[in-house]
């Protein structure tokens, strides 16, 4: 597998790929030596002739998503061991057969050495999601990776990657099967929390597996308070919630199948008496009309940015939202708030609570910042891989 196309860098641009960053902009290419397709494998020079790396091709303003400083003879070579190492990774930090905790991500993209590849494992089902066009076109070795690394746990292959591709090269039948094995709505355990998940219908690979350690944590700040989970999901938080002695819970979504499985989330954990409701509502609305008030609130909004350009209006978004949070809030109440948008920086979030803050006119305290949890990690070399950020905060 040589002849690959060759790219080469205008002088200076090799410096971020040196330092392992993967992505390669279109600013930075000097010469494409041929006319790649979308998603060949291509190998990328410095203007000097040094090798720099091998990737995926795409289109778009990230032009090569580099797979390898090495040179790439075989891929198939590296995928499979990247599969497998990122498998021994997880049983590393302890999620592989783990009787409490039976769902995690497998595969975290970049922060794992394969940009453009998200897979999630539910108790033997694994969900794979292709963001680049060159790693669906490796879809067979994926599944050989995940076959030879999972062996006999491995019960069901869905590909959910219908909304992630670009149009023309999305698949055409919704959430395909790879491997048969089992239906795709079933029981999953986290933390010792019961929650149904749809993996063919539900949002992004069916469930937000990226909250769990700061679910956990809401569940021990939770004992006697009135909870309010906006954007609530499924019920994700809310479960905790309930499970760490919250008076009574209501959880805000403005989706109805994700409403539905809320509730029977709470049945299928408490059973019948417990004091949760579920609003299948719009969250600004509820915000507007609300009369009860609350001592614990989570914000938890999908990304109010998917590009550098929208960050204003995302900026100005977190701040309209919290700042309401920080206005219904109790004396002494605590807020969980987050961003999942990637452009959003730590630093950017911090601020627009900040002035959500001082609009309300409420004096705040940080008591916990937040990311995600290990089964998503970051990249030292690509800090755009941490994308969820959180504050805790302590509402005087
Ligand atoms: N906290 C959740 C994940 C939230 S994802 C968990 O732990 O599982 C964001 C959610 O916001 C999605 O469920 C989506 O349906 C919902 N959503 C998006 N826009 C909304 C709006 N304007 N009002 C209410 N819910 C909204």
């Amino acid at each position: 597998m040589t002849s690959k196309i060759k790219i080469i860098l205008k002088s200076g641009k090799e410096q971020s790929l040196k330092r392992f960053h993967p992505w390669v902009f279109s600013g930075a290419i000097k010469v494409i030596g041929g006319s790649p397709a979308e998603g060949d494998l291509v190998d990328v020079y410095s203007n000097k002739d040094e090798f720099l790396g091998t990737g995926h091709y795409a289109g778009g303003s990230i032009a090569v998503r580099i797979l390898s400083f090495e040179p790439v003879h075989d891929i198939r070579r590296v995928l499979m061991d990247r599969i497998m190492a990122a498998f021994e990774y997880r049983k590393k930090i302890g999620l592989v057969d783990n009787v409490d905790t039976n769902t995690f991500r497998l595969v975290n993209a970049e922060g794992d050495g394969m940009p453009g590849l998200v897979i999630d494992y539910y108790n033997g089902t694994v969900v794979i999601q292709f963001h680049s066009v060159g790693m669906s076109r490796e879809k067979e070795i994926i599944t050989e990776g995940l076959v030879n690394a999972l062996g006999k746990r491995l019960v069901t292959i869905i590909d959910r990657s219908e909304s992630t591709l670009p149009g023309k090269f999305a698949p055409e039948i919704k959430a395909e099967n790879l491997i048969q094995g089992r239906g795709s709505r079933y029981e999953v355990i986290e933390n010792g929390n019961r929650f149904i998940v749809d993996l063919k219908e539900g949002q992004k690979t069916g469930f937000y597996i990226d909250q769990r350690e700061n679910r956990k944590l809401l569940g021990t700040l939770s004992s006697g308070r009135s909870v309010l989970n906006l954007f609530g999901y499924t019920g994700g938080f809310s479960i905790y919630a309930i499970k760490g002695g919250a008076k009574m819970v209501h959880t805000v979504d403005s989706s109805a199948p994700a409403v539905d499985i809320a509730i029977q989330n709470v049945q299928l954990n408490f059973g019948e008496k417990i004091s949760h409701k579920a609003f299948c509502e719009d969250v600004s609305a509820f915000l507007q009309n609300t009369r009860d008030t609350y001592d614990l609130i989570v914000s938890d909004p999908p990304a109010f940015a998917k590009h550098q350009r929208a960050l204003d209006n995302a900026l100005l978004g977190y701040k309209r939202l919290n700042a309401r949070i920080f206005e219904i809030i109790r004396p002494g109440g605590i807020v969980f708030t987050f961003s999942c948008s990637q452009v959003v920086s730590r630093d950017n979030f911090r601020k627009s609570v900040f002035a959500a803050a001082a609009n309300a006119n409420r004096k705040v305290k940080i008591i916990f910042q937040l990311t995600q949890p290990p089964d998503h990690p970051v990249s030292i070399y690509h800090p755009e891989g941490e994308y969820l950020k959180g504050l805790v905060l302590y509402v005087e």
